[in-house]
């Protein structure tokens, strides 16, 4: 789905078909140059079709949105990394995160629902969060000198060590005052699943990218 690596023409006939079915112009779709960051924007009638169609015109050095405006389609690209989404539904606002190691040790998905109680004045108990499809503490090994990156997350078994990307993020949720009941994770590892799922890890550099899209209507 992502025009960052292969043949875009090939992505964006995918990106096509799959919005076709959720209703959505493919052409009005924002896009950022996800550079690992906890860099959050307000994206507004302006961004719309940022990154639609070519990759250059993509929102810069933003890993997340947030955004209150409707039929503006907000997409991630991960393949590991987690994708979150977030939605308060009593005042109507969405948010999309691309959450990996570095936007997560950035603290990003508290940044977004910062953003988002800034902006719109909404409270974290009427927030609802979803966990896509990501590397799981199963099989994201780490480095024991990674370790320091985390003071929570980290799983050692038989001497290695594992982060759990979701359990950091889902931690930072619940210390912001979501509830736990609202909060759904897929659970899905896509390095184990790799048959149904692009793992970075698993496929390395030439690994596709699977898209995360989020509208308010
Ligand atoms: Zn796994």
């Amino acid at each position: 789905m992502s025009f960052f690596y292969g043949d875009t023409k090939e992505s964006l006939n995918n990106r096509k078909n799959f919005l076709a079915g959720l209703g959505i112009n493919y052409r009005d779709l924002i896009c950022a140059k996800q550079v690992h960051s906890g860099r959050v924007r307000y994206a507004k009638e302006e961004d719309k079709g940022s990154g639609a169609l070519s990759y250059d015109n993509s929102i810069p050095d933003t890993d997340a949105f947030i955004t209150d405006k409707k039929n503006l389609p907000l997409a991630v690209f991960t393949a590991d990394c987690l994708s979150i989404f977030l939605y308060a539904p009593k005042a109507s606002v969405i948010g999309l995160i691309h959450a990996g190691w570095r936007s997560t040790k950035e603290n990003i998905t508290t940044k977004a629902v910062q953003l988002m109680k800034k902006e719109f004045d909404i409270h974290a108990e009427d927030l609802c969060a979803g966990f896509g499809p990501a590397i799981r503490e199963c099989c994201y090994e780490v480095s024991a000198e990674f370790k320091d990156n985390f003071v929570y997350g980290l799983k050692q078994k038989s001497g290695r060590y594992y982060l759990a990307l979701a359990g950091i993020n889902k931690k930072e949720l619940l210390d912001l005052g979501v509830c736990e009941a609202n909060i759904f994770d897929s659970g899905i590892c896509t390095s184990c699943r790799n048959s149904e799922f692009f793992s970075y890890r698993k496929e390395g550099r030439g690994s596709g990218r699977m898209m995360s899209v989020m509208m308010l209507r």
